[in-house]
């Protein structure tokens, strides 16, 4: 196995916030010019604890009036940093979610049938606001850490002894924090991936919604939901408690520092010249040199933290080889809409063969029909000629083309399946044939929506082409929406049209209308059918029989109906005898 570089996937995210490099040198730059003014603020307010000892009150004045001045510019400064960081967070954020959604669109179907979408919603949305938040702090924790050590040179400069002891407390608190991450780096990728099965479940629940009402299940999905949750408590509790216990180790031993800084303190004082001013300051500076411990451990903290968050996103952003699709370069000009299957088999998990040596030839401008039972493998058919899914071996023919030579714009451009809950994106109608076509005009719009029998469903709406259709066409009826999804894809030229089940949840007569739509196409480009009420594709020229991922009978209604047992049975089933 390759050596994967520590911090891989964080180096990665830095490319993208190097593109932006300008903003980040703004938020820098005025981060140490902030330190600088809280360390001069601090000695300010030394020298004002000096100049009342010996009561020189004219002198107090000028330094508190000083340091009113210097924290106005800190406010200020403070003000225009968020200026520089809201333009590098929103600028790494856009184009972050640009490459994800860019690379998630070539990524396997089979990829997506492991993880889930919801995974996926949650990498894009709260993966991104973590690493953004958490570059954040990180940056301000450098900029921290320089001013505490600074701090700490100081206390060197004003007192050797009280320096050594200083430094001796940070390296004891910093090795009890090291103990700390050490727990909570391990502890935290099994949070996070629990939180994003609690996600995922929400998300589901939110798209099934109308099923889950309709099923009566809520308790259920509440319940299924509930244990999710009851796993992610029980996980975030203990990585919560144990780093907690091993936070208030470290207050201890603070509080114990604090005493011995007291202790060496007097004995300097009695014994030595330590002034109560070089005192005073070493204690004010000794708070700030002690969270230099914290800084350093929650530096390594929220950079194992960032890391966790980067590997899950560049999980999708540069998936491993073997799960991005893959085109070959071939764009075949005279494609008239041919499709040949030569003993192809495939499988979507490995040890279950789903297409065992499947043969078929479909000619140019044929209209085609699969039939079979559920499960024999008709929809996986389909999916392999939309190049979806990848065959595991035999051939499969786009006209005299292997389909693993064709580039991704010739089957895009070439074979379209509407199945029986295609999308339609919740947009105006227009927007939805432009989301396909972005120079097509209203009038072929219009001669689209004529050609699938929509014309008087469009003129009867108040907002015309400009009404939307809601999430998925929720708000058209399921006549409706076939017969746009079949426009839509009309307005692509293709040569192959797939109907997968699409008329399977329609009632009679919305079946009807979109069966005569599917008619009228014939003849014009190679057409597949798949329905489960047989009495609607008898009248396609060729119906061929899939019966346990096998081919099991070719022929025309006709021939089959007179002498296939199978489907005479299938054909008997499906019109309810
Ligand atoms: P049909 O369309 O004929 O009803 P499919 O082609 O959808 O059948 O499914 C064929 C077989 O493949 C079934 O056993 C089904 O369980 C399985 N299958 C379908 N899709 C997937 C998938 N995404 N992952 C794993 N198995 C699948
Ligand atoms: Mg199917």
């Amino acid at each position: 196995m390759a050596k994967v570089k520590k911090y891989s996937a964080l180096r990665q995210i830095l490319k993208f916030y190097k593109k932006h490099i300008g903003f980040y040198i703004g938020f820098v730059v005025i981060l140490l010019i902030k330190s600088a003014i809280s360390f001069y603020g601090a000695m300010l307010v030394a020298e004002i604890i000096a100049k009342m000892m010996v009561a020189d009150y004219s002198a107090v004045w000028r330094v508190i009036a000083i340091n009113l001045g210097i924290m106005l510019v800190y406010h200020a400064l403070s003000y225009l940093n968020t200026y520089f960081y809201k333009n590098l967070e929103n600028r790494v954020r856009y184009d972050l979610q640009q490459t994800i959604i860019e690379s998630a669109l070539n990524i396997k179907m089979s990829y997506y049938d492991n993880l889930g979408s919801g995974v996926i919603v949650t990498r894009l949305t709260s993966d991104i606001d973590h690493i953004s938040e958490r570059f954040k702090s990180l940056t301000e924790k450098v900029v921290n850490i320089i001013r505490r050590l600074s701090y700490l040179v100081y206390i060197f400069f004003l007192n050797v002894y009280i320096g050594i002891f200083v430094f001796a407390s940070v390296v004891i608190v910093s090795l009890v924090y090291t103990i700390r991450i050490h727990y909570l780096s391990k502890l935290k990728p099994k949070v996070k991936a629990q939180r994003e099965v609690v996600n995922s479940k929400i998300i589901e629940t939110v798209r099934a919604v109308k099923d889950i009402k309709t099923l009566n299940c809520d308790d259920n999905v509440l319940e299924l939901i509930g244990d999710a949750q009851d796993e992610y408590i029980k996980k975030d509790n203990h990585e919560y408690y144990v780093g907690n216990l091993l936070c208030k180790i470290t207050d201890s031993i603070v509080s114990l520092s604090d005493f011995a800084f007291m202790a060496i303190s007097i004995l300097l004082m009695m014994r030595y010249d330590l002034t109560a001013t070089i005192f005073y300051t070493c204690y004010l500076y000794k708070d700030h040199t002690f969270t230099l411990a914290n800084e350093l451990g929650d530096f390594r903290y929220k950079l194992a933290e960032c890391e966790v968050c980067a590997k899950r996103l560049f999980a999708i952003v540069y998936p491993d080889e073997k799960d991005i699709d893959k085109y070959g370069d071939n764009y075949l000009q005279d494609y008239e809409g041919g499709i040949k299957f030569d003993n192809v088999e495939f499988s979507y998990l490995p040890e279950m063969g789903v297409l065992k040596g499947v043969s078929f030839e479909i000619k140019p401008k044929s209209t085609i029909a699969f039939v079979g039972e559920s499960g024999s493998g008709k929809s996986t058919i389909t999916s392999l000629i939309g190049h979806l899914y990848y065959k595991s071996s035999g051939q499969i023919l786009l006209g005299d083309a292997d389909i693993d030579t064709l580039s991704k714009q010739f089957v895009r451009d070439n074979i379209a399946i509407v199945n029986q809950f295609p999308y339609l994106f919740n947009l105006s109608i227009r927007e939805n044939f432009r989301m396909i076509n972005s120079q097509i005009s209203d009038d072929e719009i219009l001669q689209l929506c004529d050609k699938v029998l929509l014309t008087d469903f469009i003129k009867a709406l108040p907002k015309g082409l400009d009404s939307i259709i809601g999430e998925g066409g929720c708000q058209l009826s399921g006549g409706q929406r076939q017969k746009l999804c079949i426009a839509r894809a009309l307005c692509r030229n293709v040569k192959v049209m797939i109907f997968d089940e699409a008329t399977s949840s329609l009632d009679n007569s919305s079946q009807n209308e979109v069966m005569e739509v599917i008619k009228k196409l014939s003849n014009q480009m190679t057409i597949i059918l798949i329905a489960h009420r047989l009495s609607t594709i008898t009248f396609a020229d060729s119906i061929i029989l899939i019966k346990d991922g096998k081919v099991a009978g070719e022929g025309t209604h006709k021939e089959l109906i007179e002498n296939n047992d199978y489907y005479i049975s299938l054909y008997n089933k499906s019109n309810g005898e």
